[in-house]
């Protein structure tokens, strides 16, 4: 209620007036149905993102358990490819488009981008705690929820193939 962009609404429609056919959530205010149903759809989309918080946080997408460096290096190895993919992987800002689009949202699932930011510690090689997000990432809020339409790889705005790097997971490559 209090972001910025429901007050934006919720101003717009007051100066739109119109009839008083409904109510916007948790406001006294009335306006037309069609008003009312804008914001208060917004309003839910709010709700949405702390939902998709929650999902984050609940994949951890930190290093849980971080490995010593190998000894006798000075870096962790990772083959040029996996740099690759590592580094496509991590250009996120976790702006939530792909959640927000996802067919699968609604239902049980984690979601595309809490997925990712598990699939991007899988492939760090500092992370030792594997079995703990495969765990996850097999459970039946996993990666067989999603049933590869491929909506997030289109709307994701720094262009990260995000169903293709489900579709890895789901094909166990990144179980090894
Ligand atoms: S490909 Fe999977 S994760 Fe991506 S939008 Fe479609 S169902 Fe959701
Ligand atoms: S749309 Fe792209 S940048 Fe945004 S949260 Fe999803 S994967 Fe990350």
């Amino acid at each position: 209620m209090n972001q910025p962009s429901t007050s934006i609404l919720i101003e717009t429609v007051e100066e739109l007036k119109g009839e008083k056919q409904a109510t916007i959530i948790g406001t006294p205010i009335k306006t037309s149905m069609l008003n009312a149903a804008l914001v208060n759809g917004a309003m839910s989309h709010v709700l949405d993102f702390d939902k998709a918080y929650e999902r984050i946080d609940k994949v951890k997408p930190y290093i849980i358990d971080p490995s010593p460096r190998p000894a006798g290096e000075s870096e962790y190895r990772i083959s040029p490819r996996e740099l690759e993919r590592y580094v496509e992987a991590t250009r996120c800002i976790n702006c939530f488009c792909c959640a927000e689009a996802c067919i699968s949202s609604h239902k049980n699932f984690l979601g595309p981008n809490a997925v990712m930011a598990s699939i991007v510690r899988l492939m760090d090689p500092r992370e030792q705690a594997r079995e703990e997000r495969l765990e996850l990432l097999y459970s039946e809020q996993g990666v067989y929820r999603c049933h590869t339409s491929m909506a997030c790889s289109f709307v994701c705005p720094k262009e990260i193939d995000v169903a293709h790097f489900i579709a890895l997971a789901k094909a166990g490559r990144f179980r090894a």
